[in-house]
């Protein structure tokens, strides 16, 4: 990533001396599923754009320009970004002063608020599975059907978002648990992005599910959206090889 996506606005000496700044996580599994997404699409040695959706426990979407990650949600911590089964992601910073002042939160405190009592979990009030929550707003039940829209809307909107530094999308490629296996989700999240010209078709959407992955917009259309189940421990061992071989 370049200085620009991953220096926070904050005094440069945090920065220079301290670290501060924005890293990312997921990395193994966005580097898989955007190589997969460029052979598919035949767009090796082609200028590619994808948006990779890694959609689990955590989630974290980046963006990848002909092969080259240039911006990705999360930060100095897996904090930082989407809402997630149990973190919050985007807060405003505001918001510790007054826990701490009119509240009387501690540190340790708002780690756990923010790290294990938020998200789908905070908003639901029932769980951070997902497929728990997916069942009871089928119910109809108001917070379940609640925190899947504030999942998705946040969603969508950090995926527009990535169109600035890609300067368009050729493919937005879902994976994790929820990514590989929502359908209720990539649709929900695909009908906020119709103004890319992308377009759920129902019945791939329903298909690549459960380890099978597709095409899951209309062809006729480009973006197209697309699930790649990821496949982590292929790159972590193949990294390994690579490094083995090296020494
Ligand atoms: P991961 O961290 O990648 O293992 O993903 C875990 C998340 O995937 C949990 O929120 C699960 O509820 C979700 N998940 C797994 N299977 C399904 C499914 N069939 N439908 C919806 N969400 C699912």
């Amino acid at each position: 990533m370049d200085q620009t996506a991953y220096l926070y606005a904050l005094p440069y000496s945090l920065y220079r001396e301290h670290g501060v700044r924005r890293y990312g996580f997921h990395g193994t599994s966005h580097a898989y599923v955007s190589a997969q997404a460029i052979e598919i699409l035949g767009l090796k040695d082609k200028p590619s754009r994808i948006i990779t959706a890694h959609l689990g426990n955590g989630c974290s979407v980046t963006a990848i320009k002909d092969g080259k990650s240039l911006d990705t949600s999360m930060g100095l911590t897996p904090l930082e970004g989407l809402v997630m089964g149990t973190r919050s992601g985007d807060i405003d910073p505001g918001l510790f002063s007054f826990l701490v002042n009119h509240l009387n939160y501690s540190t340790q405190q708002i780690d756990t608020l923010l790290n294990k009592q938020s998200g789908l979990l905070g908003i639901s009030e029932l769980s951070n599975d997902c497929r728990t929550i997916e069942e009871a707003a089928q119910e109809n039940h108001p917070q379940a059907t609640l925190a899947l829209d504030i999942f998705c809307y946040r969603l969508a909107k950090q995926i527009a978002s990535f169109l600035v530094p890609l300067n368009g999308l050729d493919a937005l490629v879902f994976t994790g648990g929820i990514g590989e296996n929502s359908d209720i989700i990539r649709e929900k999240v695909v009908n906020q992005l119709n103004f890319l010209g992308m377009h759920i078709n129902k019945e791939r959407n329903l298909n690549a599910r459960f380890g099978n992955q597709g095409v899951i917009t209309d062809e006729s259309h480009s973006p197209v959206a697309m699930v790649i189940p990821t496949n982590e421990e292929w790159v972590i061992a193949n990294d390994a090889a690579t490094l083995a071989k090296g020494v």
